[in-house]
């Protein structure tokens, strides 16, 4: 159980003068030092975050009225910008690189006096689902320290699943929100694409990424949300969106599923003997659940193309946005080139990870001359169709159910040698990303041979993000 169970009561609590900003401070610092052995943090900012709760605490006792977010404690993911602060998306190649401006998300979180207690572990470039690609090494799931605690925003989640934190900052290309909080039992959410700017994000797959929250229950992320949302004139891809969650807090949903979804053949038994008692619980609450089919494509359906389309898309972007670490304008820098050319190629060598050096070479294949007709455009034809089925079934629904994750949290190494499963795990969260509707993931219940959480996923049509935050 948090200390903390929600903001507003901590607001209560700190309003009430029952505790002060420094002692919330202290109480997650101590429980940072008690939980190390699960490498959640890379670099934590004790003294900062100390001075900025006693600044806080005198303008309580002022009686000055403080920012909405007053009390909160977050942590921020090693891909985020934070002015003056180390940032190195969890790979050699950004060493010793120091942010020179804050992403908008941040300075709106600050302006309303959150407190950032350190930068958490995650894949490298966001490119993993179990954060066991990292220069800083893999991070341990708190409810089973031998297993993943899912990926990129790893340490993000385990952030708030070991108490050191309230609310995480992450983000999310393909499910490294959601996927993570499922396998930790938290809510995580990935706004609308376009909700939250990502001027300060590092950029991954720019047409996928979205900064979004992990937290112990929905109204925290709804708070959050309504604080970074909308247009930013530093990122032209944002945009106003509705955010506020108790406009749209209504009994009954219309939520729409799939039950061959449920058959899929990954499909772990325990995790869909969960999610079939999730789908009861929603019944008996009153919610309307209508199956509907799963749309055909090609020669198949939705469910086979999301994977293949993701992968090409995202591979494609990020051999772009990835062309920048040249040794020359960020971080790391190989010693011993004798020329130009030889600096590029040993610092590329030398600072990204196998899995980075796969993705853009993948990414550069499929936008080279030769097969840019076959791959990246079909993708993106393909997405297209993605969208509109996607946005078909959310027409007439409120929602869409869907699996987070068709497993629990694996051990440590199990895929590590395997991307293609790695990948393939990712098949019932990209879909949201492709098609860029907002998507919650939240707790649905214990496996029951292992006991670990499991993940259940709602999409809303686009712009439906309070509505989803509101929902549950
Ligand atoms: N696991 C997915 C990937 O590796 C998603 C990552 C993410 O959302 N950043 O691309």
């Amino acid at each position: 159980m948090p200390k903390f169970s929600s903001l507003s009561a901590l607001q209560t609590a700190l309003r009430a003068g029952t505790t002060s900003v420094r002692a919330v401070v202290q109480y997650y610092l101590s429980q940072i030092e008690k939980q190390q052995a699960l490498n959640a943090y890379v670099e934590v900012w004790a003294d900062e975050a100390l001075a900025q709760a006693d600044a806080l605490d005198f303008r309580l006792r002022q009686k000055e009225s403080p920012g909405k977010l007053f009390g909160a404690v977050v942590s921020l993911k090693d891909n985020i910008c934070y002015a003056g602060h180390q940032v190195t998306a969890a790979s050699k190649i950004l060493e010793g690189f120091t942010s020179l401006y804050s992403a908008t998300a941040v300075e709106r979180i600050l302006a309303e006096d959150a407190i950032i207690i350190g930068r958490t572990n995650c894949d490298q470039f966001g490119m993993g689902s179990s954060n066991e690609n990292s220069v800083y090494g893999p991070v341990r799931n708190a409810a089973a320290p031998d297993r993943v605690p899912g990926g990129s925003s790893g340490g993000a989640a385990v952030s708030v699943q070991a108490d050191t934190c309230l609310v995480a900052m992450g983000s999310d290309t393909g499910g490294s929100i959601r996927q993570p909080a499922a396998f930790c039992g938290l809510w995580g959410f990935k706004p609308s694409y376009g909700c939250i700017s990502r001027h300060g994000l590092i950029a991954y797959g720019s047409s996928f990424d979205q900064i979004g929250f992990l937290a112990n229950n929905p109204e925290d992320i709804a708070r959050f949300l309504e604080v970074c949302a909308g247009p930013d004139a530093y990122d032209s891809t944002s945009a106003e969106f509705r955010v506020r969650s108790t406009e749209y807090r209504e009994g009954s949903c219309r939520i729409a599923w799939i039950p061959e979804v449920f058959e899929h053949p990954g499909m772990d038994a325990g995790v869909r003997v969960v999610l079939q008692n999730y789908l009861e619980k929603l019944r008996v609450a009153g919610h309307l659940l209508t199956p509907v089919e799963l749309p055909k494509m090609g020669s198949g359906t939705l469910l086979d193309y999301l994977v293949p389309t993701y992968y090409v898309l995202t591979t494609a972007e990020a051999s772009s946005n990835l062309a920048r670490y040249d040794g020359v304008r960020y971080g790391y820098r190989a010693s011993g080139a004798k020329n130009l050319e030889e600096t590029y190629r040993l610092t590329r060598t030398e600072g990204f990870s196998d899995e980075v050096k796969r993705r853009i070479l993948l990414g550069t294949f499929v936008l080279s001359s030769g097969y840019y007709d076959a791959y990246y455009q079909k993708a993106q034809q393909v997405r297209r169709l993605i969208q509109e089925q996607t946005l078909a079934i959310l027409q007439n629904h409120d929602f869409l159910l869907m699996p987070v994750s068709p497993t629990v949290a694996w051990p440590i190494g199990e895929k590590s040698d395997n991307p293609v499963a790695m990948y393939l795990a990712d098949i019932f969260t990209v879909q949201a990303n492709l098609a860029g509707v907002p998507a919650l993931a939240l707790p649905a219940g214990a496996h029951p041979e292992n006991g670990l959480p499991v993940g259940v996923q709602f999409m809303a049509g686009l712009g439906g993000d309070g509505k989803l935050l509101g929902a549950f």
